[in-house]
């Protein structure tokens, strides 16, 4: 390696299992080289959450991260760490410094077959992380009156809808979004098509919302139009718009093998639907992408909480790593291309097959024997299932 990756460490089981990831899987075959930020819950309370600002920063001037899951405060963790604060979620901190798009996608094992059977390929999840319903304003009317929507602009220039005209109590929400993130958002998924080489495909309600839907519709084309169509069309590659209505009709009848490109709700409510179906949160991965090519690599799941308090309690757990091994894959991967290192690509490449061989060849760990169609699997500790990815890999 010649560029460090930003290595974000983290918390609870996946922490134990980011040390055994480095000391069997990678310290042995690769001279890895990192820039190391402590994103354990402690530490960050130490550093009054600075160093999750540092690790983000940091990210922005080398461009490649990898990072373990991490606690995300509530009162309880505030009560069991005696935290300063209910520190906010690394994960949006970091989103909102990079400005960036998660894209998620499932890794396909044989044996573990998707809910929809014709899905022979994985499905990716982009989901915009900014505004509508979560940044909404509510009021319950309490009864008769007219809502109204009021724009006053800098000038003092007001613009005046009626929202309704009420005879009784009922509810009112005002949402909103700008046209800098959406057009953030569309550069994030247009860029990550082709650099995965796969179609893109977006889809809104403009039908119905044709000032609010219809921006984001217009955003995306005139930005496929200006900036990508030709680099697509090299690419081999297809932007394909509809409705969001049509478009999950297409989705469960496709073959997968496509970003799906979703505004804040649906692509919450799809990319969980879209995690289900393909059989286990513990096999999806995650990463972050910044409008200007920054990446953030990461297992899609958290810190398995239960798995960490069996393991203080000195009990045998069975925990998958495979997601996060994804996400080490994913970082290195990407530093081999950019710093033009096939080794290091090859390496990666290598690792991710030896973990689909181990599973595909009956070892795994406890939650994937349950949904796995193979006949007599042998369960395996957290730790020893990666010591069976690393005889695998030293086999291929
Ligand atoms: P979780 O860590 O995703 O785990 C929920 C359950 O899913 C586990 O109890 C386990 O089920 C199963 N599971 C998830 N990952 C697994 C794996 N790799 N191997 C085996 N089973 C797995 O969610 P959580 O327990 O609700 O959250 C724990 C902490 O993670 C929270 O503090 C939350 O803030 C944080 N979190 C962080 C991120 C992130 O950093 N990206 C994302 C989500 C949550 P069984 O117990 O039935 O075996
Ligand atoms: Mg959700």
């Amino acid at each position: 390696m010649t560029t460090p990756l930003v290595e974000m460490d983290g918390d609870e089981m996946t922490r134990i299992l980011w040390q055994m990831i480095k000391d069997e899987l990678l310290l042995p075959y690769i001279d890895l080289k990192t820039e190391y930020y402590d994103l354990g819950l402690a530490h960050r309370n130490e550093t009054n959450d600075q160093v999750t600002l540092d690790s983000a920063e940091a990210t922005k001037k080398y461009g490649v991260a990898v990072k373990c899951a991490t606690i995300t405060p509530n009162a309880a963790r505030v009560k069991e760490y005696d935290l300063k604060e209910m520190w906010k979620s690394p994960n949006g901190t970091i989103r909102a410094a990079l400005d960036g798009t998660v894209f998620r996608a499932p890794i396909l094992i044989k044996g573990i077959m998707p809910y929809v059977h014709n899905w022979s390929k994985p499905i990716t999840i982009a989901r915009h992380a900014y505004g509508d319903v979560y940044k909404n304003v509510e009021i319950k009317v309490p009864g008769a009156g007219r809502a109204e929507l009021v724009f006053t602009g800098a000038d003092g220039e007001e613009i005046r809808e009626t929202i309704h005209e009420f005879q009784g109590p009922g509810i009112i929400q005002g949402i909103h979004n700008t046209d800098k993130s959406i057009t953030s958002f569309a550069k994030a998924c247009f860029n990550y098509a082709l650099d995965t080489k796969q179609d893109l495909w977006f889809a809104t309600k403009d039908t119905i919302s044709k000032k609010y839907d219809h921006n984001f519709k217009d955003i995306f084309q005139e930005i496929y139009d200006t900036q990508y169509k030709k680099k697509f069309e090299a690419a081999g590659i297809e932007y394909f718009y509809t409705l969001i209505d049509d478009a999950v009709a297409r989705v469960i009848r496709s073959e997968g093998g496509f970003i799906w490109a979703c505004k804040n709700y649906d692509g919450d409510v799809m990319s969980d639907m879209v995690a289900t179906a393909y059989g286990d949160l513990s096999m999806m991965t995650s990463v972050l992408v910044s409008p200007s090519g920054v990446y953030e690599y990461e297992a899609a799941h958290g810190t398995v909480q239960r798995h960490y308090y069996k393991y203080l309690k000195g009990e045998e757990t069975s925990t998958n790593s495979i997601a996060t091994i994804f996400a080490w894959t994913g970082a290195l991967r990407k530093r081999g291309e950019l710093d033009g290192i096939a080794e290091l690509t090859a390496f990666a490449d290598k690792l991710e097959r030896a973990c689909i061989k181990t599973v595909e060849d009956g070892r795994m760990t406890k939650s994937l024997s349950l949904i796995s169609t193979c006949r007599n699997p042998v369960i395996l500790n957290s730790l020893e299932f990666i010591q069976a990815i690393r005889a695998t890999f030293d086999a291929l």
